[in-house]
């Protein structure tokens, strides 16, 4: 804590692993004696950089850049690139560790790392966030490559920012290097699923711990907080598979929509008009817009089997762990990364809730970005079903992995702890393997 001051969400993604591992570390020692946990807390690089860009009135602004490293024991670094106001260096790092041990979980080659800004995408024009993606990419690319660190989307970056990110990253390289950047486009180098990839793989690890109990999506009412990109997916699967979700949410409100969500006409309101849920419910006959509140306050009016928080970091509280298990739920999974509190986690967890850690039950994202990688290197491209059932398959591997090094170690069910050891012992082994570095 004395050596990263003000980072408190760092803090809390370490906290959160790190109170998993005393079983680990008091069966292989070997983890102490190599200093993997000091090591494994600091990123191996950390790039800060300034950002200029002009608005379309011709106003300069500045920006500030980050680029975390944090750990490339399995393979280069891979991880999103933020824009959010609220994006400091304890954002990126946090999400950079929690990758580290995501990306070990998908069984894919990929070290961890992460990045963003604290520019505000919301209100400006394409203009500028193209020259705002090109100042931007104009510093990260001299430490980027396909072998090096593959960036990709977060919060405000989709398609639209990766391609300009990709464009002057060509630009200045000259070189026409498909897998540095995922999230393409289907047409210059992107992979059929990705777009849909996080929110089916969260609902898909879901449904697989719903199936160690007897119970399935079918069905079923669910809530999902936030209304982008990994919301609008998870409201799909839930949907295709039998259930119906009844709640979204942005950082305006929530909406309750008895009816079900109509993820075509939330798509179009978020992506498309780039509008607020609010007009989604404008839109719809018995929906219910409620102000300034998490989702989790539609538990307070129907009853509900699934929550996925799929919006932002620290959204779902201990009261609302309360209001969601008194409406019913036996699910939750992390769509987003770390969107639950400690404190709600243990009330979920003493409730005898099923629960899925962001690092196991988003890893669908990056998991898909590996395979887009994949077919950048063989210069190939997948079908829609065959790359949907990779997918699906590493999810059921997740799984598994989770919840067998969670019987392992005498806490079955508890995908926290297996989901953090798993991740854990795969990455500090390849450390110990590599030497002192
Ligand atoms: P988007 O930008 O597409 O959507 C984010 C959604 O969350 C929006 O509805 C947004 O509302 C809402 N939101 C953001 N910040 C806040 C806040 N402070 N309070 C309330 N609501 C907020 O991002 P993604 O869907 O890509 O990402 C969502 C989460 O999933 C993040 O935690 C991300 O790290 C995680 N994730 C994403 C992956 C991906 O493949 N995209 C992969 C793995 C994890 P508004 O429009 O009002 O800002």
């Amino acid at each position: 804590i004395n050596r990263n001051p003000g980072e408190a969400e760092f803090h809390q993604a370490v906290r959160e692993v790190f109170d998993s591992l005393h079983r680990v570390l008091a069966k292989h020692p070997e983890y102490v004696e190599a200093s993997t946990l000091e090591r494994i807390c600091e990123p191996e690089r950390q790039i800060i950089f300034r950002i200029p860009w002009t608005d379309d009135n011709g106003g300069v602004h500045i920006n500030r850049g980050f680029r975390v490293q944090y750990n490339s024991a399995l393979g280069p670094y891979k991880g999103g690139l933020r824009f959010h106001p609220d994006v400091l260096l304890g954002t990126v790092k946090f999400l950079g560790f929690e990758q580290v041990f995501k990306n070990a979980l998908t069984g894919l080659p990929l070290g961890g790392g992460k990045g963003g800004t604290d520019f505000d995408p919301k209100g400006r024009s394409d203009g500028e966030i193209m020259r705002f993606c090109q100042s931007f990419m104009t510093e990260a690319y001299r430490h980027l490559g396909d072998r090096v660190d593959i960036p990709a989307g977060d919060i405000g970056v989709g398609p639209r920012e990766i391609g300009y990110l990709f464009g002057q990253y060509k630009r200045i390289s000259n070189r026409y290097e498909s897998g540095v950047i995922t999230g393409k486009g289907i047409t210059w180098g992107g992979s059929l699923v990705r777009t849909e990839a996080t929110g089916y793989g969260t609902v898909y690890f879901t449904e697989h711990m719903l199936r160690t109990r007897g119970q399935s999506f079918d069905g079923t009412t669910a809530l999902v907080s936030g209304s982008g990109n990994v919301a609008i997916y998870a409201v799909e699967k839930v949907h295709e598979l039998g259930g119906t979700v009844v709640g979204a949410s942005d950082s305006s409100g929530s909406v309750y929509d008895p009816d079900g969500i109509d993820r075509e006409l939330l798509r179009d309101v978020k992506e498309v008009r780039r509008g607020r849920i609010s007009d989604y419910a404008q839109e719809r006959p018995r929906a219910e817009f409620i102000p300034g509140r998490g989702v989790w306050a539609v538990a307070e009016k129907t009853n509900i089997d699934v929550a996925l928080p799929c919006a932002t970091q620290n959204e779902l509280h201990e009261k609302d762990a309360h209001t969601l298990i008194k409406a019913g739920v036996s699910a939750v999974a992390e769509g987003a990364n770390m969107p639950t509190t400690p404190e709600a986690i243990r009330v979920l967890r003493e409730a005898g809730v099923l629960f899925g850690p962001g690092k196991a039950a988003n890893a669908g994202g990056v998991a898909t970005s590996a395979l887009e990688m994949q077919q950048n290197a063989s210069r190939d491209s997948w079908s829609f079903e065959y790359t949907e059932q990779r997918l699906s398959e590493i999810m059921e591997n997740i799984h598994i992995r989770c919840a067998e090094t969670a019987d392992e170690y005498g806490i079955p069910g508890d995908y926290v702890a297996g989901a953090n050891i798993a991740g854990f012992t795969q990455v500090a082994d390849a450390m110990i393997a590599q030497g002192v570095i």
